[in-house]
């Protein structure tokens, strides 16, 4: 193994001042439970509703409990796709509060769950009505006769190939295109089940409080969607009117774009976050790629550094200056506000060195108080390497580069020439303060989880590990 290190010596020469705590403010960790504690509440609400309605005492026969029970399943089915209307929204409390990787990891939790219980709540209610013309009878019966089910199949089949396409196995035989255009389903899905439920579910109007709950929460999730994914980000496209100012080839494979437009001083982003980006050059605008900034904004330019990885990535080389681009954003946790110590370790690899290198110029000065570890291939992979040693240098920062080929033996964060050496006791070798750092983790999702545990293991308290995977 490789390593490259800036010591810290000389910049105790230069009187580099103690780091102090970054005062910008940014989203309360706490916000996570208050907004996990609304969408408990929806669910709870709604089960309360449920046993207001009568629901506790309508258990009687075999096919009274099961149409009861298939009632339940169908409410909090729909109330938990309302939470994933709220979740997709990327309501900035919500967004700031998560980040981008915990709010997929919940979205997919949410989302399968709802899944299952609509289909409960399908088999329940057909069993439960048996109108003597077996299963599938029923079914035919209910959905050909009873008001708004053929738009509620419409909406179950819509649901069904978004769940089926999300499944891991069959999701990465897609183009991610493809998937997230099938995703958008999901708005449809959720609509045509909307008239079902107001014709033919009792629930839905049972009481006042039951139609304000139901017709609030539908209107409150629509809004989200439309605000804050939709007239926001045409809101801020219009008033910063980004355009390319320039394109660096940083290596064969890697591009820098730098970005101009008005006002960028109050554009709201921290170094460390990510935009969806949409370059009207043509053809495939409306295809939006998420890349983080490069480099830290400093309210005149921004700048974005992308590896070559599919037709979007690759057509980065081609832009020309003047160029406008549509901004969705910004978003991630991957700052310097999220911080919970004085201390900061970054840890990126290939591509995922980019947020780290701009929030690198974000954190305060001061020897040692910022270490980074680049992990590469080999030398000549290192992107921004000229800028990573100065910014270093200049930071006071401990630039270390863990270079080599990956491990085929196991699966370790260190390359294979590091041997039998602990993905831990590494950390801990080059870190021995990690406990009282913050730890910035972004590269392959996998590695990633590696580094996480890593640092889990040498002592990092898990509030302090903060990751951006460049992949959902
Ligand atoms: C939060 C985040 C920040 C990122 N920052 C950077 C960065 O600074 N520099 C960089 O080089 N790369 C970054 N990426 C990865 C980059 O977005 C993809 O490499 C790029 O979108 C690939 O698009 P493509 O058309 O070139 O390739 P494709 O062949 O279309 O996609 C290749 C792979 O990239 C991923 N991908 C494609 N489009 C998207 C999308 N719209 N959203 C999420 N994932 C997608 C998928 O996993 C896909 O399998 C980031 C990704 C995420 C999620």
């Amino acid at each position: 193994m490789s390593i490259l290190t800036v010591s810290e010596q000389s910049l105790r020469a230069k009187g580099v001042s103690a780091p102090t705590r970054d005062p910008r403010r940014s989203v309360p960790a706490s916000w996570r439970d208050v907004t996990a504690g609304v969408g408990w509440f929806l669910v709870l609400f709604v089960v309360a509703l449920w046993v207001a309605g009568g629901g506790l005492s309508a258990f009687g026969s075999l096919g009274e409990s099961m149409t009861n029970l298939g009632r339940l399943t169908g409410l909090v089915a729909s109330v938990l796709l309302l939470i994933q209307m709220f979740l997709i929204a990327r309501i900035p409390l919500v967004e700031q509060a998560w980040g981008q990787d915990e709010l997929m990891r919940v979205h997919r939790l949410v989302g399968f769950t709802s899944f299952n219980l609509m289909l409960a709540h399908i088999v329940l209610t057909i069993v439960g009505y048996n109108t003597g013309l077996g299963f599938i009878g029923t079914f035919l019966d209910q959905v050909l006769n009873a008001p708004g089910m053929l738009l509620a199949l419409g909406g179950t089949v819509a649901l069904i190939m978004i769940v089926v396409t999300s499944l891991r196995r069959v999701r990465t035989r897609l183009r991610y295109e493809s998937w997230h255009l099938l995703h958008l389903y999901a708005y449809l899905g959720a609509g045509l089940a909307l008239p079902h439920q107001l014709w033919t579910g009792a629930d839905f109007l049972s009481s006042p409080a039951a139609t304000v709950f139901w017709w609030g929460t539908y209107a409150a999730s629509l809004a989200a969607v439309v605000t804050f994914r939709v007239v926001v980000p045409l809101v801020r496209s219009r008033r910063h009117r980004l355009v390319v100012s320039d394109v660096v080839a940083e290596s064969p494979t890697v591009t820098s774009v730098v970005l101009t437009g008005r006002a960028l001083d109050r554009l709201p982003v921290r170094a460390g976050q990510f935009f969806t980006w949409r370059f009207l050059d043509g053809a495939g605008w409306t295809r939006g790629h998420p890349y983080s900034l490069s480099a830290a904004p400093d309210g005149r330019r921004l700048r974005i550094t992308a590896e070559a990885a599919g037709d979007g990535s690759s057509c980065l080389t081609g832009l020309r200056p003047g160029t406008g681009v549509l901004i969705e954003g910004p978003y991630g946790r991957l700052h310097a506000g999220v911080k919970t110590q004085r201390r900061t370790l970054l840890v990126g690899a290939g591509i995922g060195i980019t947020p780290l290198r701009a929030l690198l110029e974000d954190l305060p000065p001061g020897p040692d108080e910022t270490v980074v570890i680049y992990r590469v291939g080999s030398r000549d992979d290192m992107i921004l390497r000229d800028e990573l040693l100065e910014l270093a240098a200049a930071k006071g920062a401990r630039l270390v580069a863990v270079v080599g080929h990956r491990n085929p033996e196991r699966h370790s964060w260190l390359p294979v020439e590091a041997g039998a050496l602990g993905d831990a006791e590494a950390l801990a070798r080059i870190v021995p303060d990690i406990a009282q750092r913050d730890v910035f983790i972004c590269g392959a999702p996998r590695w990633m989880q590696i580094v996480a545990a890593a640092a889990r293991e040498a002592g990092a308290p898990d509030e302090a590990i903060h990751q951006e995977r460049f992949a959902w």
